[in-house]
């Protein structure tokens, strides 16, 4: 027995902890990202109690920002665009934020295309007609159209699997003559190491139908005028702390949770419950819910707090999963309103390869640069680090500038850094082929827990939401009837 499990069971042996300590609810959340805070509003709006228990000191996981101490203006580290879509529209407006057009400056934005290992421009890129790239997309689109069901969830995936779905993505792209495509494509598939290796299934369910048409038609958008994503979840934590039925308890892990339900001690109480013990920085809370709701990636070191069972392990054993680091770069020497874009002009579609910078994209904001990094997830922050200094160096010296180390440059500073891992958590077409999906979403409810993230879903904050709307909580809300 663990020393975790050990203190865990004395725990629950030994005399009922102070009543002040204990939490009552219907639903307990584990993580208050983007798919936890959604549920959270949402069951609390259907009269359901609710906790969320959160690790970082902030609700919003992947749409983290960072406040710029010279201008005190916020910049997105993350999530920045949303679709526009009915869902959408609704939320925001439940939590009071506006959707403005997306018109921050962003990786989207124009860029010069270089190639950051030779350091040269590259003429003549991408090599493409706007008509031929926007045919390309088309024909994408309208194979995608054929797998639309996907957008409601992998509960929807046919067996046996279509065949494209499990081919490379790269070989999906010669089948069908979507090189064309592939300069849009690659903007959106940022964080993926080898794209061209996916099994064409991820594609189509990261880009899907909305997705496509949003770019093709330009309609993504914004949270309000800002564009900073963090303001849905100040808000979101605001309507929470508001309500009488939500508890959200920020900086905070679940140490341990017994699944097997108990009868309530509670007078007047005999629902079983299950157990959550929780560390919060006010002290250890015991929570007592119904119905246990994880939102974090469904990756065995992930999950140390549960029990698994022998079924959800085997399956959580077979995904595996990307790194993408996104930071900010201060520079008083590079020329506001310039961004540069990675273009590796000796891979396939220009593709550069992992780990990469993918660009430098000005935020709009002072002499703040946005640069993402793709890496496998066992490239370390300092790999980073050293990689965004070379590409700045590298930008420097391809604009005739001095670079640092010449002595005579301006100093970078990465003043922004976080790690977005476990990020595209997904798993080989073997797997996907051998009813994978139909075994993971079969676990939708068994010991009284539901799942939901991006790993159920995709990679896409709508996706996750809508999926969280119409695939979890029915029959979480069905089952706390
Ligand atoms: C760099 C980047 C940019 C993106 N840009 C966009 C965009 O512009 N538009 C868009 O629609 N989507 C975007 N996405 C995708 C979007 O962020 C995801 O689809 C979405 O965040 C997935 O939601 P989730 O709830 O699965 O995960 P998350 O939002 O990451 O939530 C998981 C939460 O669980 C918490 N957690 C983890 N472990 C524990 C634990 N042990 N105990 C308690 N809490 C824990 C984490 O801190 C986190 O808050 C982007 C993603 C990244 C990484």
């Amino acid at each position: 027995m663990s020393s975790t499990a050990k203190s865990f069971s004395l725990f629950f042996l030994g005399p009922y902890p102070n009543p002040r300590d204990v939490i009552h609810c219907d639903v307990a959340i584990i993580g208050g990202g983007s798919s936890g805070t959604y549920a959270a509003v949402r069951l609390q709006d259907h009269g359901k109690n609710v906790v969320v228990i959160e690790r970082n000191s902030f609700l919003g996981g992947h749409a983290d920002s960072y406040t710029d101490p010279e201008s005190g203006e916020r910049v997105n580290l993350g999530v920045m665009e949303f679709e526009d879509q009915p869902l959408v529209h609704k939320y925001f407006q439940r939590l009071g934020v506006g959707l403005e057009p997306l018109t921050t400056a962003n990786i989207y934005s124009e860029s010069k295309p270089l190639d950051f290992e030779t350091g040269r421009a590259v003429a003549g890129y991408p090599g493409y007609t706007t008509v031929a790239i926007c045919a390309a997309l088309k024909e994408y689109l309208e194979q995608a159209q054929k797998y639309a069901y996907l957008e409601e969830g992998f509960e929807s995936l046919p067996y046996p699997v279509p065949p494209d779905l499990l081919l490379d993505f790269g070989e999906f792209v010669k089948k069908y003559s979507l090189e064309a495509a592939m300069v849009v494509i690659q903007k959106y598939t940022g964080g993926i190491v080898d794209v061209l290796h996916m099994p064409t299934l991820y594609m189509i369910k990261l880009l899907n139908v909305s997705v496509v048409q949003a770019i093709l038609d330009n309609t993504f958008l914004q949270a309000g005028a800002s564009g900073v994503s963090s303001v849905v979840y100040d808000n979101a934590l605001a309507l929470l702390d508001a309500s009488p039925s939500a508890t959200v308890l920020l900086s905070s892990t679940a140490s341990g949770i017994r699944r097997r339900p108990v009868k309530s001690k509670r007078p007047g109480s005999d629902a079983p419950l299950m157990s959550i013990f929780t560390q919060t920085p006010t002290g250890s809370k015991l929570i007592l819910c119904r119905a246990l709701l994880v939102t974090v990636p469904p990756l065995i070191p992930q999950l140390p707090f549960l029990e698994l069972s022998s079924e959800e392990k085997s399956l959580f054993s077979r995904f595996s999963y990307d790194a993408y680091y996104t930071g900010l770069v201060r520079d008083a020497s590079l020329s506001r309103n310039t961004s540069w874009s990675n273009v590796a002009q000796d891979s396939p579609y220009a593709m550069p390869a992992s780990p990469c910078v993918y660009g430098l994209f000005w935020t709009g904001v002072g002499d703040l640069w946005d640069v993402k990094v793709g890496a496998d997830k066992g490239v370390e922050e300092e790999e980073v680090r050293a990689l965004i200094m070379a590409a700045v160096q590298t930008i420097k010296r391809s604009e005739g500038m001095f670079a640092d180390d010449d002595g005579h440059g301006q100093a970078t500073e990465i003043v922004a850094l976080k790690c977005h891992a476990p990020f595209q958590v997904t798993v080989a077409a073997q797997d996907v082929e051998a009813g994978f999906y139909a075994k993971l979403t079969a676990l939708q409810g068994k010991r009284a827990t539901w799942w939901t993230g991006a790993a159920w879903s995709q990679q896409d904050s709508a996706a996750v939401w809508k999926y969280t709307e119409e695939q979890v909580l029915p029959g979480l809300l069905e089952r706390l009837k």
